[in-house]
């Protein structure tokens, strides 16, 4: 389908890849739950159509960083089991229970929070404990983590909170053989019994991202976490392509060029005149730039493809344009269509290219892609 005419930019997000890749998913990890990562604007996709396609596949949880966007989720009628886990001191959880969105709780203000929420509201807050098990980042450990387990044992007692879950993250996504991942699957089991002895046994134990539900069924539990992998894109792509773990990349970036226009050789071409041409050709400009989440560093490496022919951007990019050197053969016109990644069965080049290319990770080119560039939902 062609971008909807009128937009200088659209990101078309087949919902059918988002579904039928949970269920792909589902069959790498056939023994636990799957909880669809949707945070961040479901990576870039659209919240609440990608969740709603996830849910189709076979997702039985949604998995998102903010309390704002699992009460989105409910605004929108989506009635599914929802954690959202990352929160500020001072939050108010009161929404949370009342909508029944369950809390990743790895501090203790955070638990402090959810015991105020839970007397106010009258609910019990249904929380899991999110500890730290290796990647040093957002996670209860040491001493937090012992004060936490002994609060929550008496908690569950009084009815202000139950303890569904507890979960964790690894350090290394996109390396499933490096030593850090047993060792923290072994910390993992470490704190569940050190729980269990504190009077606390969450049924739902999960640690897996995309890579370790793909790469390691040791690592599933309960439930499995993918939000990458949700997407069609590959968390290991060193590994393997989408296609080889049975995904199909989601979302496709296209414009049109907004103008051409023949040039002679030596011409500096955008800001600074990093590129300048080499002989007589045919420009086209591109109206999109880094305000769309074309990274600036795509100057002169970001891949695209028109008509039949990939092409490479051509000088700077700017905040809302950028050139392509079109060759001096080219048939190119005015609302051609240019695309700058899909899934590469007709040439165009894949997130992962434009990864490559610009020196970073699938997941950043797909959630950058600007609010003011509509997504398109087929
Ligand atoms: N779980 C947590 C706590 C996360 O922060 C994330 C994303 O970073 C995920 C799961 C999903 O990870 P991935 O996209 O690598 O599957």
């Amino acid at each position: 389908a062609p971008a909807p005419p009128g937009f200088p930019a659209c990101a078309q997000v087949d919902l059918g890849a988002i579904s039928a890749n949970v269920a792909a998913l589902r069959r790498h990890a056939p023994t636990a739950e799957l909880m669809a990562v949707v945070k961040a604007d479901a990576y870039g996709h659209g919240l609440v159509p990608s969740a709603r396609a996830a849910l189709r596949g076979g997702a039985t949880w949604l998995g998102v960083a903010q309390l704002t966007e699992a009460l989105e989720l409910r605004r929108a009628g989506v009635q599914a089991p929802l954690l959202s886990w990352l929160h500020v001191p001072g939050q108010e959880f009161v929404p949370a229970l009342e909508q029944d969105v369950q809390l990743g709780v790895s501090t203790t203000w955070a638990l402090d929070q959810v015991v105020a929420a839970a007397r106010t509201t009258g609910r019990t807050g249904r929380i899991h404990l999110k500890v730290d098990t290796g990647l040093g980042r957002n996670g209860a450990w040491d001493a937090d983590l012992a004060d936490i387990l002994e609060r929550c044992a008496a908690l569950q007692s009084e009815e202000l909170v139950e303890v569904v879950g507890i979960f964790s993250h690894f350090a290394y996504a996109d390396a499933p053989e490096h030593p850090t991942v047993r060792a923290q699957q072994e910390r993992f089991e470490g704190i569940v019994e050190q729980a269990g002895r504190a009077g606390v046994r969450p049924p739902v134990r999960h640690l897996a991202n995309s890579a370790a539900t793909l790469t390691n069924p040791s690592a599933h539990y309960d439930l499995v976490r993918p939000g990458v992998a949700v997407y069609g894109l590959s968390p290991v792509p060193d590994l393997g392509s989408p296609e080889h773990f049975g995904l199909r990349e989601a979302m496709r970036l296209l414009s049109h060029l907004s103008s051409v226009k023949d040039c002679p050789a030596g011409q500096g071409i955008s800001y600074g005149h990093v590129y300048t041409t080499h002989e007589q050709t045919r420009l086209g400009l591109v109206p999109m730039g880094y305000s769309d989440g074309v990274p600036r560093n795509a100057t002169n490496v970001g891949p695209v493809l028109v008509g039949d022919r990939r092409h490479t951007v051509a000088g700077r990019v700017c905040m809302d344009q950028f050139v392509l050197d079109l060759g001096p053969d080219s048939t190119a016109r005015a609302g051609d269509e240019v695309v700058l990644f899909g899934v590469g069965a007709a040439g165009e080049p894949t997130a992962q290219d434009w990864a490559v290319a610009v020196d970073t990770i699938n997941y950043e080119i797909v959630t950058r892609v600007g609010a003011k560039v509509p997504r398109v939902h087929l």
